[in-house]
């Protein structure tokens, strides 16, 4: 029942339904070999447990179909196999669904799998869902590169970092330490300590190939988490200004383009904002 690898999630996300404060919608990102899928499913079964604590309890009614696929207020949306994309009319529908109230559950939860392959019209029908949606539903979204997503998208959503199972060797150690001088560079970045921003990141520089983008996620997600909570109309804009520049990395993932070179872009331009 529990995704391998990612109990320190499960149990964070068992805390915060304890306290009543689950967001509505929620990415879950993670490489190829994470368990985004297992995870995401034990989210939605904790938004609809009626179990009085440790949710998802994994006995009550709401889990036990959950667990089973089988809940009919989770609705599962992915890519049909012959297409690239998830396309407006998927999400039509969604809209469509939404409008009836949930069947046996107090909520409706709505997961995308590999909702990063959301074409920009689906995209953009899915954003007015998440701005306006019906109090009863929720939407955990999937994928591999939440660079892929719309900016107001992501900025609506809590992102959950998904990790491979533990089998895979030292996976976890790399990537906290990537979490963590993604913390550093955005501190300095609050601070405007432009010294040490240039040495974080050009210790940033020095992961390989498959850590770095997962740098610029993590920054993106500790970024998004800050703009939630500023007041400072200055540092709102300059945060936002930082997303969008993270963001504008997101093409160069395909083509290649070497970290040196983006670590270099992102250094000379957080110091100028
Ligand atoms: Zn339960």
């Amino acid at each position: 029942m529990k995704s391998q690898g990612n109990e320190k999630l499960i149990t964070r996300l068992a805390d915060t339904a304890a306290r009543g404060t689950l967001s509505h919608a929620y990415i879950v990102w993670g490489p190829e070999n994470s368990d985004k899928e297992g995870l995401a499913l034990s989210l939605a079964a904790t938004m609809v447990c009626t179990g009085s604590q440790g949710r998802p309890c994994g006995n009550c009614r709401n889990c036990v179909k959950a667990f089973k696929n089988i809940h009919p207020d989770i609705i599962t949306v992915e890519k049909q196999p012959d297409k690239r994309e998830i396309y407006v009319d998927q999400i039509r529908w969604i809209i469509s669904d939404a409008s009836v109230l949930p069947n046996e559950a107090d909520k409706k939860v709505y997961i995308i799998y590999q909702a990063d392959s959301m074409n920009v019209r689906a995209q953009n029908a899915f954003l007015k869902l998440l701005e306006e949606p019906p109090s009863y539903c929720s939407f955990i979204l999937t994928g591999t590169n939440p660079g892929s997503f719309l900016i107001t998208i992501r900025s609506r959503c809590v992102e959950l970092h998904a990790v491979p199972g533990k089998s895979t060797d030292n996976y976890e150690a790399t990537d906290s330490n990537v979490y963590e001088i993604a913390g550093h560079i955005f501190d300095c970045f609050i601070k405007k300590d432009k010294l040490s921003l240039i040495s974080e990141i050009s210790k940033a520089e020095k992961l390989d190939k498959n850590h770095f983008p997962d740098l610029i996620d993590n920054l993106y997600m500790i970024a998004a988490r800050a703009l939630k909570t500023e007041q400072n109309k200055t540092e709102r804009m300059r945060i936002y200004k930082a997303l969008e520049l993270l963001q504008s990395f997101t093409p160069m993932r395909s083509v290649n383009v070497g970290a040196g070179h983006i670590a270099g872009m992102l250094a000379v331009k957080l110091n100028s904002f």
